[in-house]
């Protein structure tokens, strides 16, 4: 592993907190104590803020009951197209082109059933090799529900390394019989930033329509979606966008699709004012509303919210700007303190390809993660060596990074981690 110069002592990371103007916002959640939690790209942290709005939308089902719909401080049947105004600012769209709804593998299930539309010669889905199962899973059922086999019409660009898939690869397995094609915006794993951009423009010249699975790049990276005009986008709402588990997610719809009937119709797809007519004919809304199905799920929005407020006061440039800073001081210090202990940093190098989580291989990584958490620090672990390690600039501090980085290399000293078995736990 390359060292670059770097300032071991605990007092530099207590001067980069000094200067980071994002640090007021640690107030704003609920930390632990000597609790480090660096796992915000899995389940990100409660705020003050969410939690509020989660008793507003309660106390006001208390209070109003079915006049919540319409009354109290947010009523319900705009709150989809409301938050999702409020997201379009993170992915770069307009505001009519996201609405907050389902979940990531329902939307994408919504998305690829309104855009896959097989025809002649092309027939067959392109994605990549590295991406989460669910993904894969639903694109295969997608695949079969249009009478094909997956193993010839689900094409998977394969990785070089395992870690990352090149642009050039995929852009190489954009061809004629390629009718639609869906890639993460950031790897789950290595945190690789894809070219969202470059990708677009290469399957538009292919008349390819492109999507993305945004769930580990909204909130961590700024995206142009509108501008890329990317042709649909989803994401989960409960990793770097903090609004608790199994929150509501979000998809988008570039503008130019506005009309078309979604795949999977329910009444919510309804232009809203003729929704109440309850005709048996759909008027689907002329906005990313009509990729609704049915009733929005209030209690599992509602955190979302408050903590969408957060990220418009932070604003997504300074956020991305104090991630890239925080994970060049991880890598840095990481490659100074433990360069004798065979960890490799498996996530890419280069600031316009890394996401917000470091990405840190080694083959006891199981153990290891369960010797960090032993000793409160929350990583978390991915089969089949790999410790993802997310400093999330709104609420861990470099004085974090730095603690957490003394307590692994004491871990891996003393050998702690020989205390614990080399296995994944049921959630990892
Ligand atoms: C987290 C994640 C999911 C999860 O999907 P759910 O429907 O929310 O369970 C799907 N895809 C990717 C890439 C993810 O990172």
């Amino acid at each position: 592993m390359s060292t670059n110069v770097v300032d071991p002592s605990r007092d530099y990371a207590l001067q980069l907190d000094e200067k980071d103007e994002l640090a007021s916002f640690q107030n704003e959640f609920y930390l632990k104590e000597d609790w480090i939690y660096l796992d915000g790209n899995s389940l990100g942290l409660l705020s003050k803020r969410a939690e509020t709005a989660l008793l507003e939308i309660l106390n006001s089902w208390k209070q109003l009951g079915i006049d919540g719909w319409t009354e109290g401080k947010h009523p319900w049947f705009y709150l989809s197209e409301q938050l999702g105004e409020m997201s379009a600012p993170l992915v770069g769209a307009k505001s009519e082109e996201v609405v907050v709804t389902g979940s990531t593998t329902i939307n994408l299930h919504q998305l690829v059933s309104t855009f896959y539309k097989p025809e002649g010669k092309r027939t067959k889905i392109l994605a990549d090799s590295l991406t989460f199962p669910s993904d894969i899973y639903a694109l295969q059922s997608q695949v079969k529900l249009k009478g094909y086999d997956p193993e010839e019409h689900l094409i998977q660009v394969k990785s070089r390394d395992g870690r990352i898939v090149e642009e050039e690869d995929i852009i190489a397995a954009m061809t004629d019989e390629v009718a639609l094609i869906m890639l993460p915006g950031v790897m789950y794993r290595s945190g690789q930033v894809l070219d969202m951009k470059r990708l677009t423009e290469e399957a538009h010249k292919r008349n390819i329509v492109i999507g993305f699975d945004l769930c580990h790049s909204i909130g961590a990276i700024p995206h142009s979606l509108s501008d890329w005009e990317v042709d649909f986008a989803f994401w989960c709402n409960y990793k770097h966008l903090n609004g608790g588990p199994g929150g509501v997610a979000g998809l988008y719809v570039n503008e130019k699709h506005f009309g078309k009937n979604p795949g999977l119709a329910g009444w919510f797809s309804s232009n809203k004012q003729k929704q109440f007519d309850m005709e048996h004919q759909l008027t689907p809304a002329n906005n990313a509303g009509a990729f609704q199905i049915g009733t929005p799920h209030m209690l599992s929005v509602a955190p979302l919210i408050g903590s969408l407020e957060i990220f418009k006061e932070a604003g997504m440039e300074r956020i991305r700007e104090k991630s890239l800073r925080i994970t060049r001081y991880f890598m840095d210090l990481i490659n100074y303190e433990l360069k004798d202990y065979n960890f490799t940093i498996g996530n890419p190098l280069e600031d316009d390809r890394r996401g917000g989580h470091i990405y840190l291989e080694h083959k006891e990584a199981a153990r290891i993660c369960k010797a960090l958490k032993a000793n409160s620090i929350v990583p978390d672990f991915r089969n089949p060596n790999g410790i993802r390690l997310a400093p999330v600039a709104l609420y861990n501090s470099y004085e974090d990074v730095w603690k957490a980085v003394q307590i692994l290399k004491r871990i891996m000293e003393e050998e702690q981690y020989k205390q614990f078995e080399n296995k994944r736990g049921v959630v990892a």
